[in-house]
């Protein structure tokens, strides 16, 4: 018997990801299709992994007190549709038939607010550090998937700094594209 995959879409919902549902998210505009998937990292404190503070933070019961850089993002409401830990493990946060809060002001190939159209995945990671092979294998099967359920999004990928330049940078320069687009393609040609 074929395995069964380890990732699912249904009703906007990935089954094969833990579900801790954010309230930071409202609805896409109108008849708008899902055309885009966008890759960030996050990391809290920055560039210190584990934890759960994402996970507070995206669902708004971050204690600010807790850390200096904390301080810094007080009051912010933000979500994406996934987060994918060091471990590989994979969060969902917000229904993908809803517009998460993750690109902020930001234009994909002339289109602006790609909240509207996108799908948002944070890898926990920095700028300046590797990601690791597991968190690579988990967002090729989960890209391969949103793909499946939303067509659009095949030929269209990109990362917070490419829609946002020079106001982000993630998910930077140790994010391999190249190894990213390799994976996904073996993926889905096996
Ligand atoms: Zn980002």
């Amino acid at each position: 018997m074929p395995q069964a995959p380890r990732f699912q879409v249904r009703d906007g919902q990935l089954i094969g990801a833990s579900q801790l549902p954010s309230p930071n998210f409202n609805q896409r505009p109108e008849g708008t299709d899902i055309q885009l998937a966008v890759i960030h990292n996050i990391s809290l404190p920055p560039s210190q992994f584990g934890g759960g503070y994402i996970e507070q933070f995206f669902q708004n019961r971050l204690d600010w007190s807790l850390h200096p850089y904390f301080q810094s993002i007080e009051g912010m409401q933000v979500s994406a549709h996934l987060l994918i830990l060091r471990s590989g493990e994979v969060l969902q946060f917000v229904n993908f038939h809803d517009r998460a809060w993750h690109a902020g002001r930001s234009s994909y190939m002339g289109k602006k607010e790609c909240n509207d159209y996108s799908i948002g995945i944070e890898l926990e990671g920095s700028d300046d550090l590797p990601f690791e092979q597991v968190q690579y294998e988990s967002l090729t099967e989960v890209t391969a998937c949103l793909q499946q359920a939303y067509p659009k999004i095949q030929q269209h990928l990109a990362g917070h700094s490419d829609i946002a330049p020079g106001r982000k940078t993630d998910p930077g320069p140790c994010f391999d594209w190249v190894k990213f687009r390799n994976q996904l393609h073996h993926f889905k040609n096996k």
